[in-house]
């Protein structure tokens, strides 16, 4: 799939997102963005073969072995997306609030490409967060006209698992320890950096977009001084997940119309019940 539809569903001249640009290591990284757009989910990505092999999960990882969390595999990501963090502004695929939730290193068990065509991944994670042996299976989609993108991420039990395990509690970013709301509200994310730039070689009537953000950047800025302190970062703290981020704006017709047909952000309807799935030994728990 290469970086073709990465490509084609991105405006470069809009977005702070990294260029879809092959990448030649054999590194083995992996990483989770949380990701607040139309709706919450996690953004899982695996590197291999010169880019990111992704999926976006609507209740995100989890170390509990009784989970079975949907994973959504969306197109493949290019490597440098591996530290993206910021904001991507209204009107553009993706818009919202991206986290780099947990890094680290994987390692597949057993045959990679072997594994991934029988839809039977199983591979180690050794990240900040996520640790241990974890699967992916594929699900075979019973709708006739499934685009068959369907995948369930599975715990295994070993020294790692954490039943009961509580996404909500681990709210911070690995790169910077700021919650999902400070990344939303932050001057120094990637649009605030994307915005000066741009607003240095001066603003088209093409980026309107632009005029606002900065507008609204400065006043974040002006209020983000007023404030004397600013909570914590980096603890496990109480504040709920938050499904909206600062960013209120109304998404225009383009933002609307990518949305509904965008994979990436329209995994919350679907439950792992709707589907019946290729290997059912892993499913002798429960769907
Ligand atoms: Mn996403």
């Amino acid at each position: 799939m290469a970086l073709e539809e990465y490509k084609r569903k991105r405006d470069f001249s809009q977005t702070p997102e990294p260029p879809p640009k092959l990448g030649k290591g054999k590194q083995r990284r992996f990483v989770v963005q949380k990701h607040s757009a139309t709706r919450l989910h996690y953004d899982f990505r695996l590197e291999m073969d010169g880019v990111l092999k992704s999926w976006a999960i609507p209740k995100g990882p989890s170390l509990d072995p009784a989970d079975k969390r949907l994973a959504m595999q969306v197109e493949d990501h290019p490597v440098s997306y591996f530290d993206f963090e910021g904001i991507i502004p209204s009107g553009n695929y993706g818009a919202g609030t991206v986290m780099v939730w947990d890094v680290g290193t994987w390692e597949p068990q057993g045959d990679l490409h072997e594994m991934l065509r029988k839809g039977d991944l199983k591979f180690h994670l050794d990240g900040q967060k996520l640790k241990g042996d974890f699967a992916l299976i594929h699900m075979k989609a019973r709708r006739p006209g499934s685009k068959g993108t369907e995948w369930l991420l599975i715990k295994h039990r070993d020294a790692y698992d954490q039943p009961g395990y509580d996404i909500d509690k681990y709210d911070w970013s690995v790169l910077t320890k700021r919650s999902l709301k400070q990344i939303a509200g932050d001057e120094g994310s990637a649009e605030w950096e994307s915005s000066r730039k741009a607003s240095a070689r001066g603003v088209s009537s093409k980026n309107d977009w632009l005029a606002e953000s900065i507008a609204k950047a400065d006043a974040k800025k002006a209020k983000a001084t007023a404030k004397t302190s600013r909570g914590k970062t980096g603890s496990e703290s109480a504040q709920p997940a938050s499904r909206r981020t600062a960013r209120t704006t109304v998404p225009s017709a383009r933002a609307a119309k990518s949305a509904a047909s965008a994979p990436d952000d329209k995994t919350g309807g679907r439950t792992p019940a709707s589907s019946s799935i290729k290997k059912k030994s892993a499913l002798k728990k429960r769907a």
